[in-house]
């Protein structure tokens, strides 16, 4: 269950908004400079008739875009509109404009701290307005793409641990980092562990993909166990022991020796691998022949899937959205054929399908 994988994949590096974007190359100007760009220009006033050496006049067809007075004298032009030098102030504050630049929205202009304060969105991880180049994550929070280096990564959502976001985290002996939301579920120990392995197979036995009675072991492992078992049929997260017991050469038997999973899983997390692994244990004990790792994994991540989907929670979606998005040629591409697939084949016409040809349907 490659959920590791996923994450930075599905952060998305971004630039402001389009809106805020333009606006910050738009700004030029100030009220008083002279008119040097489109943006906004002042105007020196063309002599009112009959008013002797002044420079100052009415124009009658001119009024001020903030208080909706005539014009006399020297005016600006900016975001379309005139207003009395005076005037043309940032709207919010009412400040004269710093270093001759404003920052427009919705035709009104602001100074670049009311800007940022009243229309860019907070960083999830800092508090502060988003000022620049900005990720989200899986999640859908924002952040500032700076503190990407700054904090670590949970292991098992993938956001960045820091108060604001996660309220802390913790790492574990085998290196692992996991965030305090995640750390509210964790699966610690032994017993926890079996009551959701069998809450997970009881809601797949509810799904026909039950594994009857049959008494499967579980073992809590960390991550340096996990990697010291090699072989194709180990996941990143989780493996499924099985054994098939001969005699002169006949099958008299097969086993599911053990479920091996990461400790320190949010429960939901830790249910979803449970389900990939008794994937691996049906297929198994249904005597699926051998099957490449694109099918054999794309229909245990579809158990994990169709666990997912029982739940009915935010996070259950959001882990449904990781796998589905997964980069992973196995792990993702196996899910994505399995998913297409039921377009047109139920789950049993599925499963049928792959123990008959040891492949998914053409086609998908
Ligand atoms: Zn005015
Ligand atoms: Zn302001
Ligand atoms: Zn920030
Ligand atoms: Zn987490
Ligand atoms: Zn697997």
């Amino acid at each position: 269950m490659p959920w590791i994988c996923t994450t930075p994949s599905l952060r998305f590096l971004k630039a402001l908004p389009t809106a805020l974007f333009a606006l910050s190359l738009a700004a030029v100007l100030a009220a008083g400079a002279l008119p040097t760009h489109a943006h906004g220009q002042t105007h020196a006033a063309s002599a009112a008739d009959g008013e002797a050496g002044g420079n100052v006049g009415v124009h009658e067809d001119l009024t001020c875009a903030y208080c909706g007075g005539p014009i006399v004298g020297p005016y600006v032009t900016a975001l379309g509109k005139t207003w009395h030098p005076e005037h043309f102030v940032c709207t919010h504050c009412r400040r004269p404009f710093s270093e001759n630049t404003f920052y427009e929205k919705d035709g009104l202009p602001y100074c670049h701290a009311c800007y940022f304060e009243l229309f860019s969105p907070r960083c999830a991880v800092c508090g502060e307005p988003i000022r620049s180049t900005y990720l989200q994550n899986v999640w859908g929070d924002l952040y500032c793409a700076g503190h990407e280096d700054e904090f670590e990564r949970c292991y098992s959502c993938g956001r960045l641990i820091c108060d604001r976001l996660t309220r802390g985290g913790v790492e574990y002996d085998d290196g692992r980092w996991m965030c305090n939301l995640c750390r509210r579920t964790a699966v610690d120990d032994a017993d926890d562990a079996r009551e959701v392995l069998e809450d997970v197979r009881r809601t797949l036995g509810r799904l026909g993909l039950g594994l009857g009675d049959v008494e499967i072991p579980l073992r809590l492992v960390d991550k340096a166990e996990l990697d010291r078992i090699e072989g194709d049929a180990c996941d990143p997260n989780g493996n499924t022991v099985t054994c098939v017991l001969r005699r002169e050469g006949r099958v008299i038997d097969r086993v599911v020796e053990e479920i091996e999973i990461l400790h320190g899983l949010p429960r939901e997390h830790f249910a979803t691998i449970a389900a990939h692994e008794c994937g691996h244990a049906w297929l198994f004990l249904e005597r699926f022949p051998d099957l490449p790792p694109l099918v054999e994994e794309g229909i245990c991540e579809l158990f994990a899937h169709l666990w997912l989907e029982q739940q009915h929670t935010r996070e259950a979606v959001r882990r449904m959205r990781m796998m589905e998005n997964n980069e992973d040629p196995v792990y993702g591409e196996g899910l994505r054929t399995a998913l297409r697939s039921l377009d047109v084949y139920s789950v049993p016409a599925l499963l049928a399908y792959v123990r008959l040809n040891a492949d998914f349907p053409p086609g998908f």
